[in-house]
């Protein structure tokens, strides 16, 4: 069964020692292409997605200004971020949004570099990775004025939130996508909105290095044990997994690669 990481940075140095080991058994284990999030250590880098969609066949890549180095981003690293997204392979704009959990940046500054990576996404008719955390309703506010009049679709990366948070997001014309996090035990929210959320708006993913599913949790995270994380997404949503597998890689394909 062919699966697809929607969101992963295997750029981090964390694999360093054996990124063509951890690729290999990603193929092997039939996670058949990965979407190289493009964030880094931060502006002035911006490349750092497309540096391995550039050396691996099976990457793609994104491009953005992660919300805890929006402080860092100055003018000339957006104007920069119109002329990446030409590059063949460069599928989205993300991962991009709010993070009040860690506030690295302050909100203020998160908000404005959003707005502004959300203009540059809809110029080029990109769809947008979002990551929000503790930050729900300015995120969905955000998008609903600067985003949903647009028309244009996107991903709530490593989604965290409930059937309400799932509902509204769906409501938005985005997908969800499900990552380690829906193999916790204690993730019940998570699991609800899982159970209800329709069949051609769902990805998985692994946001390795981080979030590692259950059995591996705590453990760095790789994309080969995304199968762990469809498996529990299948059986929350009663449906055999060769059907999620082929549902989520459709998905992927009809948002990412037309
Ligand atoms: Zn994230
Ligand atoms: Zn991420």
């Amino acid at each position: 069964m062919s699966l697809v990481d929607s969101h992963c940075h295997l750029d981090s140095p964390e694999f360093d020692p054996d990124r063509e080991a951890v690729i290999e058994r990603a193929l092997e284990a039939g996670v058949e292409q990965m979407v190289a999030i493009g964030t880094g250590t931060g502006p002035p880098d911006l490349e750092a997605g497309i540096r391995l969609a550039d050396k691996y066949p099976p990457f793609y890549a994104t491009v953005g200004i992660h919300p805890h180095d929006a402080a860092k981003a100055a003018p000339a690293d957006l104007e920069r971020l119109t002329g990446l997204l030409q590059h063949p392979k460069v599928i989205a704009v993300g991962e991009i949004g709010l993070d009040y959990h860690y506030d690295f940046s302050p909100r203020d500054v998160q908000h404005s570099i959003f707005i502004e990576q959300m203009a540059i996404a809809a110029a080029a008719k990109k769809p947008i990775v979002i990551h929000t955390r503790e930050a729900w309703e300015d995120t969905l506010a955000l998008i609903e004025q600067y985003w949903k009049p647009n028309g244009l679709s996107g991903i709530m990366h490593c989604f965290s939130g409930g059937p309400l948070e799932a509902q509204r997001a769906l409501d938005l014309g985005f997908y969800l996508s499900f990552g380690g996090i829906v193999t916790f035990p204690k993730a019940v929210e998570v699991h609800s909105a899982a159970r209800q959320a329709p069949r051609d708006r769902i990805l998985v993913e692994t946001d390795a290095p981080y979030l590692a599913p259950v059995p591996k949790r705590g453990k760095r995270n790789e994309p080969a044990l995304m199968i762990h994380t469809a498996r529990r997404l299948a059986g929350l949503r009663g449906e055999p997994y060769d059907d999620l597998c082929r549902a989520t890689t459709e998905n992927f394909r009809r948002l990412l690669l037309n």
